[in-house]
């Protein structure tokens, strides 16, 4: 806020917002320990998405660690237009709140579903978005480890905004040990192994076959949910998909996957690069960059500027 001081002059100061700096209005959905609300700025009159928690519920049910993982993720990422901003928390006695870019077209599976599959250009251009927030996640040091079409948001000009980083994991210092000549190695992407994340989290379907046999996730685990993520967007159904979790994980071990009738050659050769069992032989981002597939995309900021295209399903050539 700007204000006057002693001596007359103009200065800046930081104000905690507050419950009271906004006023709420419906609820745009629920999770199982939230409701997000939609809330606007009383001063700005900016919309926000309003993440409110109950503090007992998330105490009694263990998930403060989760809470707090969300949290500090979020305000590590808070440069990339491919992740839903943090701009305020807060709390009262009773809820904790999380003040969030709104995000107005819902999320992707929502739109997925209603188109039913999504044809080559809409998935060229999600597919690069998600890579594109991929890329700046890790550099950044964030594996997002539950990575899937429910947790991509589209916001008012259909684009994409990553969510759900509660279970989440932050790696430690990605310092590069420093080579004979005294000076750091020039190329930033082969930084050692990281530190590995042990315990099971995630979502069945989009699950990384080393998750289930290592207990180990790295950041060729997103890429795994991102090959699942281009050829759900492009068949309408996900590639590992059972009865149940047990038969999904016994299906992601044994590769065991077909694709449909006429799924298109290029978009194939990428999603067999990613569904690779062992993460160290899975597509690199750069690699994936500079695939075919994604030929004419032009990677960075640019890529935000773009007008989204028009959605339309995915046809099949008509077989011989
Ligand atoms: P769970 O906690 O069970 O995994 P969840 O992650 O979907 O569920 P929330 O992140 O609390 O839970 O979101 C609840 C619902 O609110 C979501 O289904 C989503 O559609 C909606 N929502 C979440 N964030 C936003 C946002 N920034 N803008 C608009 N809608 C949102």
């Amino acid at each position: 806020r700007q204000e006057i001081d002693a001596n007359g002059k103009p200065v800046a100061r930081y104000i905690k917002k507050g419950v009271r700096d906004f006023s709420f209005a419906h609820t745009l959905g629920e999770g199982s320990y939230s409701t997000v609300v939609l809330g606007t700025d009383r001063q700005t009159l900016k919309e926000y998405a309003i993440k409110i928690l109950d503090k007992r519920h998330i105490i009694k049910e263990k998930k403060v660690k989760y809470v707090n993982i969300e949290k500090d993720t979020l305000n590590r990422l808070t440069e990339h237009p491919g992740i839903v901003r943090l701009y305020y928390t807060f709390q009262d006695e009773r809820s904790l709140y999380f003040v969030l870019d709104l995000c107005k077209g819902g999320e992707l599976l929502g739109v997925l579903k209603r188109m039913t599959t999504f044809d080559e250009e809409c998935t060229r251009f999600y597919g690069a978005q998600i890579l594109d927030t991929i890329d700046y996640m890790h550099k950044r040091g964030v594996i997002h480890r539950d990575l899937k079409p429910e947790n991509v948001l589209l916001d008012s000009q259909m684009h994409i905004k990553i969510t759900d980083f509660g279970t989440a994991k932050i790696l430690k210092s990605q310092r590069k040990p420093q080579n004979s000549s005294g000076m750091p190695p020039l190329d930033a992407t082969d930084i050692p192994e990281e530190e590995r994340a042990s315990s099971f989290v995630g979502t069945a379907e989009y699950v990384s076959p080393e998750l289930l046999t290592d207990k180990n996730a790295c950041k060729a685990s997103d890429l795994w949910a991102f090959g699942c993520i281009i050829f759900q967007l492009l068949a309408g159904r996900p590639p590992f998909k059972a009865g149940n979790e047990y038969q999904t994980f016994q299906k992601i071990v044994a590769l065991d996957y077909d694709f449909p009738a006429g799924f298109p050659a290029v978009a194939r050769d990428l999603v067999e690069r990613l569904l690779v069992l062992d993460p160290a032989r899975r597509l690199p981002i750069e690699h994936i960059k500079n695939h075919e597939f994604f030929q004419g995309i032009a990677w960075g900021p640019d890529l935000w500027k773009r007008k989204a295209p028009r959605l339309k399903a995915y046809v099949p050539p008509p077989r011989e």
